[in-house]
């Protein structure tokens, strides 16, 4: 007898409601490589939780941590005054910062989530600009098809059309056009080759708008929720380029890319391209507990504190930046990271992991496979009666043969733990190939 419990009472995010209710699927337990699930079956996690849990789960040093510290002092708040701890996490952080000391991105702010990370560095932008007199740059340019979480901010510069439709947004944003269309179909391993003068885009909408009102430009350097879509060669360094000669703040969100995902620390190392602020979360505590930092370069951050019109008081902060538990966890998973050498892992497989997913080429409705570290993303042709129907199918059967997958409309995500072994991989392939056929 199933042990699925009454959900009659239960709310689930409005976006995954209706697909929930008319087929529960209740996750019970999770160890290393595997959840289990209400009746006892295994499941494979193709996807780190969501997107977060890279060291794998249920990491004992991570759960002693939070405990001790939970009875050392469960919570203080971070207004006026400050705790040991989430000093000790800040300089931990900023002596591993995205691109290495030179890049400078040394000062960290702490928020509670991906979505408050990015409300935060899209305000320290505007901040920063008008603290050095640029008081009319308030306008940020997002991407097309980028996603930056779900507060105003986030579906303001994000790309989600249905968002956008819904509510109402922050003024004075545009949009980047995509991607996409250059990466799409390309199967190949690696950046694509063409596409990088995409980025020329942004001096479109500078000569558009006027630079002198553009206080910052926001993207994901491999966008992950859309579909992982990755940057032409030449992209970011060009967007670095052009963002730079107009004073424009280049803001990259790593909530996604930071952490090891793509076999180096951070996006800002795999191409070497340094923007002004790095927006991170979920592997930050390896999905143990809520908390997002944010990486801003010491320019930014003098400005701010010391500059012209840093007199006027930016009241920012969360209840909650700098937790003391999620510290603890951050600091504990910043150890089992360097230990294990995990912030690299995704390098030493990404041969065998990108093998095993283009080997999937060829099987039916297969119009992409993009990968990049330990990331896939396998585009399915849409049912021209249903659009994501076929990705949530495959979705469905791949949960039913013991293999949790991500979709989103109709493109497969993959980002399992960085922990994981070669052999679980070529299970992971075969899984998922089973369930395309
Ligand atoms: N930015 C990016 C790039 C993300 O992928 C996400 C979450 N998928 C967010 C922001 C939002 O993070 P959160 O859900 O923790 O608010």
């Amino acid at each position: 007898m199933s042990n699925t419990p009454s959900l009659e009472n239960y709310w689930m995010p409005f976006t995954a409601n209706r697909q929930f209710k008319a087929a529960p699927r209740l996750l019970a337990a999770a160890k290393g490589m595997y959840y289990t699930d209400v009746d006892g079956a295994q499941v494979l996690d193709g996807t780190a939780g969501l997107w977060c849990v890279n060291a794998g789960h249920g990491r004992q040093k991570i759960a002693d941590a939070v405990a001790r510290q939970l009875m050392t002092m469960d919570y203080a708040p971070s207004f006026q005054m400050g705790h040991p701890i989430v000093f000790d996490f800040a300089q931990k952080l900023a002596a591993r910062a995205p691109g290495g000391q030179e890049a400078g991105l040394t000062k960290v702010f702490f928020t509670g989530s991906g979505s408050e990370s990015v409300d935060t560095a899209l305000k320290i932008a505007i901040a920063y600009q008008r603290s050095i007199g640029q008081g009319t740059r308030t306008r940020v340019i997002g991407r097309e098809r980028g996603y930056h979480g779900v507060g105003f901010g986030g579906i303001s510069v994000g790309g989600l059309v249905n968002n956008r439709r819904v509510f109402p947004l922050l003024p004075g944003v545009d949009h980047l056009r995509h991607t996409h269309d250059a990466v799409r179909n390309s199967f190949v391993k690696g950046l694509p080759e063409h596409g990088g003068d995409l980025a020329e885009d942004l001096e479109r909408l500078v000569a558009l708008h006027g630079a002198e009102t553009i206080a910052a430009v926001i993207v994901e350097p491999v966008a992950g929720s859309t579909g992982v879509l990755l940057p032409p060669k030449g992209y970011l360094e060009r967007l670095r380029a052009i963002s730079k000669k107009h004073g424009i703040l280049l803001i990259f969100d790593e909530v996604i890319t930071g952490f090891g995902r793509l076999g180096t620390p951070f996006a800002v190392d795999y191409f070497g391209v340094v923007p002004d602020l790095v927006t991170t979360a979920k592997g930050l505590t390896n999905g143990a507990l809520p908390m997002g930092a944010v990486f801003a370069s010491e320019a930014v951050y003098e400005a701010m504190m010391n500059g012209p019109e840093s007199q006027i008081e930016l009241f920012h902060g969360y209840t909650y930046s700098g937790h003391p538990a999620a510290c603890a966890a951050g600091l504990a998973t910043l150890e089992v990271y360097e230990e294990e050498g995990l912030l690299t892992r995704a390098a030493d497989v990404a041969d065998h992991w990108q093998d095993a997913m283009h080997g999937l080429k060829g099987l039916p409705n297969i119009v992409d496979i993009r990968t990049i570290g330990l990331v896939a993303g396998i585009e399915l042709s849409s049912r021209p009666d249903a659009a994501g129907a076929r990705g949530y199918d495959i979705f469905v059967d791949c949960f039913n043969k013991g293999l949790l997958v991500r979709v989103t409309g109709d493109t497969i995500a993959l980002s399992p733990p960085l922990i994981v072994e070669r052999e679980q991989i070529d299970i992971m392939a075969s899984m998922l190939g089973e369930a395309i056929k």
